[in-house]
């Protein structure tokens, strides 16, 4: 592993009774480095980001973030979930959810407050500023005040990418953002993932817009079956089609 790899996967597997859904995972994101998922339903894809962000407890090899493994639970030994600090973990790996996950009670700033305030302990005032600072950053500094059922699909997921960068993640993990979205709605939240990557934040996305992973990725990883079938740099992937017929097939639904 090379110091500047944030997050490094290997031979990551996962099965779920008999279905093995993640086989030998290699994967490994640098600083600041964008690198997106892409591959057919069923790939393990979600599995696999479950798995970096503590919400799946892998079966073998392993997964560290900034080199510090995240563990998992070997059932011949006595190392159970509660033995670590499980919000600590989460915290270092913010993550946005397809289904955006906000807590319908709570205004837009205090969603994005809570984990500054119950995880990072931040004090009341210092918890807001960063909030008030994450929401302008999404455009959302006039929506402070609304619920999330006074905001478009757009403006909610906004929130969450404010909510998940507010912690000050070592690396974001993006789960299909954009696909509960109305397509005119797709647009304001991937302008504000690119302007994230342009940040220097370091992201590792599951994404169904491949002309979005194209743009703004460093690298694209392509998962079938469970396993890396093909990753490099955006173009040197798209080249890899005349070789790869599983890519191959797969890229044809989006052309
Ligand atoms: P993708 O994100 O690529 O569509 P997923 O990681 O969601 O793939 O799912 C991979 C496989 O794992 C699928 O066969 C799915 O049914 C199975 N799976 C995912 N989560 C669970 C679970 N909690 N229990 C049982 N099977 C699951």
């Amino acid at each position: 592993m090379t110091a500047t790899n944030l997050l490094q996967i290997d031979k990551l597997s996962k099965s779920f009774a008999e279905n093995q859904v993640l086989k030998s995972i290699d994967l490994s994101v640098a600083a600041g480095e964008v690198v997106s998922v892409i591959g057919p339903s069923g790939s393990g894809k979600t599995t696999l980001l479950r798995c970096v962000n503590f919400l799946e407890v892998y079966d073998g090899g392993s997964i560290q973030i900034d080199g510090r493994e995240v563990g998992y639970v070997d059932t011949s030994s006595r190392k159970r979930r509660g033995e670590v600090d499980l919000a600590g973990m989460r915290a270092e790996t913010g993550m946005v959810f397809q289904s955006f996950n906000l807590f319908p009670h709570l205004t837009a700033e205090q969603n994005v407050m809570l984990g500054l305030r119950r995880v990072r302990k931040k004090p009341l005032k210092e918890a807001r500023e960063i909030a008030q600072h994450w929401l302008s950053r999404v455009g959302l500094s006039h929506k402070a005040d609304a619920l999330p059922s006074e905001l478009s699909g757009g403006q909610q997921q906004r929130v969450g990418i404010a909510r998940a960068v507010a912690m000050d993640p070592k690396i974001l993990l993006l789960d299909e953002i954009t696909s509960a979205l109305d397509p005119e709605l797709v647009n304001e939240v991937l302008d504000v993932v690119r302007q994230l990557a342009v940040d220097g934040m370091t992201m590792l996305m599951v994404t169904h817009e491949i002309a979005f992973a194209r743009d703004a990725s460093h690298r694209i990883v392509f998962m079938a079956d469970g396993l890396v079938s093909a990753q490099g740099k955006p173009d040197d992937l798209m080249a890899e089609v005349a070789t790869n017929e599983r890519l191959r097939n797969f890229l044809s639904r989006f052309s």
